[in-house]
């Protein structure tokens, strides 16, 4: 199935237009210098889908909030941690749409004047506080309640919107990023004055070169979107999920089940050339296989600095003009850095690093 193909079929299913899209494909050709001559780095810039400071969790909110399942709704309400992305944007998207927000933060953060801290109180969210992660699902359901009771009704919004509905984003960035790439001839506009400039990307280029994709892994959903999405093209590159937090093991389970349920939304259209259900389960299945998923970045736990990420967040400033967070995007860098010096990733690799966001970590 061509990109096309995959989006003709994905806008069949209900999506309220929120981020800035395509995102660009960013050649990094001083940063391959940097690490290795033999392979071609770009970086898929998903921290510019702008809307409250970007981030994936932009694209996954447009199928979270299908036009349809927003109907009568007055109120969105979600969970995550006094530092959470998922918490910002969902917040930025509510406002956006008129509606109000409520968000069950669990713990207090340090400074409540920086970082997503700040942000979450200046996009106007009413901010309910638990002690403990255990305790959001009840206090959420206790917010919709009290919604309810006051006339109004709320849409809960699962934590990290990694719902099937919310990985179909990363199945129509999937279709994007494959557009972008071409069949392994060709790399979208600016590689063209790179290789102008001198700063030829080199031998990757070549046809039918290998594409790897690494990416920030955490609730699954991404990359959950990125394994359907590979699926659907029949599209052979590796994908690697790099863990923030949990069990390598948790991280790629969590991936595969939403990757199969999300398959499982796509409507069937009138025509086109499209696999059928069980041949796309089958292929899913294969990719999920094929799909490398490391918890080795994580250091001493979510959140806490590493030297490694310290130093992918130095690389890719100086080498990219590219910023990371220090809490996702540092480390799955770190993780594609030594992939690709340690030589995992072959020569004349096509190496993509998905930038999902995370910008205010920086400043918190
Ligand atoms: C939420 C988040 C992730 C993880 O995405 P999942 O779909 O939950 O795996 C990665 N990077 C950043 C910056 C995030 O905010």
């Amino acid at each position: 199935m061509q990109p096309e193909s995959v989006l003709s079929r994905l806008a069949l299913v209900g999506r309220t237009p929120l981020a800035t899209l395509p995102t660009p494909l960013l050649p990094a050709p001083s940063l391959a210098a940097a690490l290795r001559a033999d392979v071609h780095i770009s970086i898929k810039a998903d921290a510019w889908t702008g809307l409250g400071l970007g981030g994936n969790k932009v694209r996954k909110l447009e199928y979270e909030l299908d036009p349809a399942r927003l109907d009568g709704v007055t109120d969105l309400v979600t969970a995550g941690g006094p530092h959470s992305n998922h918490c910002r944007v969902t917040a930025a998207a509510a406002a956006r749409l008129g509606l109000g927000c409520t968000l069950v933060i669990n713990g207090e953060p340090g400074d409540a004047g920086r970082g997503n801290a700040l942000l979450h109180r200046l996009l106007g969210a009413r901010i309910a506080t638990v002690a403990e992660r255990a305790a959001r699902g009840a206090a959420m359901a206790n917010e919709a309640d009290r919604i309810a009771a006051a006339g109004g009704r709320a849409l809960v919004v699962p934590v990290g919107a990694s719902t099937p509905r919310g990985a179909l984003a990363y199945v129509r960035a999937a279709a994007e990023l494959r557009e972008q790439v071409g069949n392994g001839d060709r790399v979208s506009g600016p590689t063209k004055s790179a290789a102008a400039r001198g700063l030829s990307p080199g031998p990757a280029q070549s046809r039918g070169a290998a594409v790897w994709i690494f990416t920030s892994s955490s609730s699954g959903g991404t990359l959950a979107g990125l394994i359907a999405g590979c699926a659907l093209m029949d599209w052979r590159a590796q994908l690697i999920g790099v863990s923030p937090d949990d069990p390598a093991g948790m991280v790629h389970g969590a991936a595969t089940e939403i990757a199969l349920a999300a398959a499982a939304l796509l409507p069937h259209p009138p025509h086109g050339s499209h696999p059928g259900a069980d041949e796309l389960t089958r292929r899913i299945r294969n990719i999920a296989a094929a799909t490398l998923v490391t918890d080795a970045f994580v250091g001493p736990g979510y959140g806490a600095p590493t030297r490694a990420a310290e130093e992918a967040i130095a690389l890719f400033g100086a080498r990219a003009g590219v910023i990371l967070d220090p809490v996702y995007t540092g480390k799955a860098a770190a993780a594609m850095i030594a992939w690709v010096r340690e030589r995992k990733v072959p020569p004349g690799a096509h190496v993509i690093f998905l930038h999902t966001g995370g910008h205010p970590a920086l400043f918190r």
